[in-house]
């Protein structure tokens, strides 16, 4: 579904991701998790096209992301491409980034309406679905302002979802939340993963979660991957000295 091959990432002189070559299978559930500043953010940020990459090439669901096929030759992608590609991904931020001047139904069927050519009838039997599974069917008419952190978190990934992703990224998703609030964002995560085959990568800090969720786990240190296996390898063996001092200190 996704694959980096020799990723390269600087920002000027400092160089975030190093020659970065991993495959992420359909339906998988990738947990990546490192210290901060190891560049897992910034692989998220390339696959929904809001960096690019200095050196390398992705692929998304086949095909190029930042590049496409013309005849024989690989070219850098025009934007009628690069829409097509952003189609497949869904982002969940740390900060929500709701429209704050819309309500809850519109943050979730703007999008489908505007990009997808869907019905506004149809966007809205599609969110009241989402809002309702994700227990915020009451909150369809609330402004972002009226909502604790843990539902406006749940409306982002429902706006998310309503684009009907293959892939969804989420981005240290719990981090800004009362740790009261976290269990219910993971649980809407949990249910996407029970009722969907899609694509999950997530970035985070809470190992409990990518533990108990995730079918593999990539820890990042200085922009490479220095352990790649499923939790039970990585949290109880893991390889390197690097691994268990970050584990001792977060676990
Ligand atoms: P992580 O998600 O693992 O905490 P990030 O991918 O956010 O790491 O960042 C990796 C490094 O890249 C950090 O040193 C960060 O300061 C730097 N960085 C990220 N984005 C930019 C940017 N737009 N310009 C300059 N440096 C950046």
């Amino acid at each position: 579904m996704i694959r980096l091959d020799a990723v390269t990432k600087r920002f000027g002189t400092l160089t975030v991701l190093d020659e970065l070559t991993f495959d992420v299978k359909p339906g998988e559930k990738l947990a990546l998790i490192g210290p901060s500043g190891s560049g897992k953010t910034t692989i998220l940020r390339m696959l929904m096209t809001l960096e690019n990459p200095s050196e390398g090439r992705i692929t998304v669901d086949g095909d190029y992301l930042f590049h496409m096929k013309r005849g024989n030759d690989v070219v850098p992608a025009d934007e009628k491409h690069l829409h097509e590609m952003r189609r497949k991904i869904g982002m969940v931020f740390q900060h929500f980034n709701l429209f704050p001047h819309k309500s809850v139904l519109e943050n979730i069927t703007l999008a489908p309406i505007l990009t997808q050519n869907v019905s506004k009838a149809d966007a809205e039997e599609r969110a009241m679905s989402l809002l309702t599974k994700f227990g915020l069917a009451e909150k369809a008419d609330a402004m972002p302002s009226q909502l604790s952190g843990g539902q406006k978190q749940r409306v982002a990934i429902a706006r998310a979802c309503a684009l009907q992703p293959k892939i969804m990224l989420f981005d240290e998703v719990t981090s800004a939340l009362d740790p009261e609030l976290v269990e219910e964002v993971l649980n809407v995560m949990r249910l996407i993963a029970e009722e969907t085959d899609t694509t999950m990568l997530l970035v985070t800090h809470e190992m409990n979660f990518a533990r108990d969720f995730a079918d593999r786990v990539l820890f990042f240190d200085s922009g490479h991957i220095i352990e790649d296996g499923p939790p039970s390898e990585i949290f109880t063996n893991p390889t390197h000295e690097r691994t268990q001092s970050f584990l001792r200190k977060v676990l």
